[in-house]
């Protein structure tokens, strides 16, 4: 089986976050037989880490791909659409897996004579929790990578176009739960009760404002509301509970910091000010991206006669791949996927199958470089 086999593979048979088993087994399965020199599983839950060359001999280059696929029903009819219902590979981490055997295909037949390749399999990207427990697993301690890189494809962008920059590539975000909790009462003697609905209204036009309340020059921090709840269809009753959801978004992790202290003292006032009570919980939690520059150099110095845009504004979308670059010199970039391609996690999305090729041999220039270049 080829790569773009193995990719239709995986794209037949998505898994959720956190429970992509027979992603991780099937990926054992296909990389067994190139003899790695050292195959880890169960890394963070089911990450699998593939290695060749030995550590000892001078650089570790560790690329992570992703293995989780959405929960998204595909609108595609091609022959290997997904076989589960409301799940489908709409973020193109199968192509990101079959980039990555892609180049452990290569490493297996040109074993690395100055350094490791570390081939990282990282579960539940799109929950934002994966990185983070891979990272907190003993078994991935075992790796010092010198650099680690990893690739998101990106539709609308030219085919194989590499998009990068120094600094933040992928903004923060993450998703803010608030709570809102009052008294029931007859909706014939409302006063008699505490609604929540007079502070729903009073918070909602604050998201709108919160860049210039931080001070932030960003064109990246904004708040999205999501969705609002307020009491339910019983027309004898005034609510007594409303819920707000609001999703953050920053170039830094600094000025996500501000937004979400902004937001818990204005959610505490507003509710104590109508005498309700209030809860804040936050889920999908994304730290911003920060490319080294370094590893940014290292990608501009070993794609010279590749196609590469270095772009001043970074993604408005969110990785989890910021938690590798907090501990490790590394840098994401964008592969354009093609101006046609539907965007991600759109019904119909596919990964081009062509960019299997062209990711991998970026990938190999870019390691090529950090063994034989006197990169520090
Ligand atoms: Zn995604
Ligand atoms: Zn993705």
């Amino acid at each position: 089986m080829n790569c773009i086999a193995l990719r239709h593979r995986l794209h037949q048979h998505p898994e959720l976050a956190n429970v992509e088993v027979d992603t991780a087994a099937r990926l054992v399965e296909y990389l067994s037989p190139l003899s790695p020199d050292n195959v880890v599983t169960g890394i963070g839950g089911t990450g699998v880490a593939v290695c060749f060359g030995d550590a000892s001999a001078g650089r570790t280059v560790m690329l992570r791909c992703e293995l989780d696929a959405l929960p998204i029903s595909e609108t595609n009819t091609f022959d290997y659409r997904s076989v589960v219902a409301g799940v489908s590979h709409k973020c193109g981490h199968d192509g990101h897996m079959a980039i990555l055997a892609a180049v452990a295909q290569h490493y297996a037949s040109n074993r690395p004579k100055t350094g490791q390749v570390v081939l990282m399999f990282q579960p539940a990207e799109e929950t934002g929790a994966g990185a983070k427990a891979v990272l907190a697993d003993q078994l991935s301690q075992q790796f010092k990578p010198d650099f680690v890189f990893a690739l998101h494809n990106v539709p609308k962008f030219p085919l194989g176009e590499v998009i990068v920059k120094q600094g933040t590539m992928c903004c923060a975000s993450r998703g803010v739960i608030i709570r809102l909790t009052g008294k029931t009462a007859h909706a014939a003697q409302p006063e008699t009760g505490i609604s929540p609905l007079k502070a729903v209204h009073q918070l909602l036009p604050l998201f709108e404002q919160l860049p210039q309340l931080i001070d932030s020059e960003s064109a990246f921090t904004f708040a999205t509301v999501v969705g609002v709840k307020l009491g339910e269809k019983a027309f004898g009753t005034a609510p007594a509970d409303g819920e707000i959801y609001v999703t953050l978004r920053s170039e830094s992790n600094g000025e996500m910091e501000r937004l979400v202290e902004l937001v818990s003292n204005e959610v505490a006032a507003v509710a104590t000010a109508h005498q309700l009570s209030y809860a804040i919980d936050y889920e999908d939690v994304f730290d911003a991206t920060v490319n080294d520059e370094q590893a940014v150099n290292i990608i501009s110095a070993a794609l010279t006669d590749e196609p590469v845009r270095i772009t001043p504004e970074p993604f408005r979308w969110s990785e989890d791949f910021g938690q590798f670059t907090r501990l490790y010199r590394g840098a994401l970039f964008g592969l354009g996927a093609g101006e046609q391609t539907p965007a991600l996690h759109n019904p119909d999305y596919d990964f081009p199958d062509q960019l299997i090729e062209i990711g991998s041999r970026y990938f190999i220039k870019i390691i090529e470089h950090c063994f034989n270049q006197n990169v520090n």
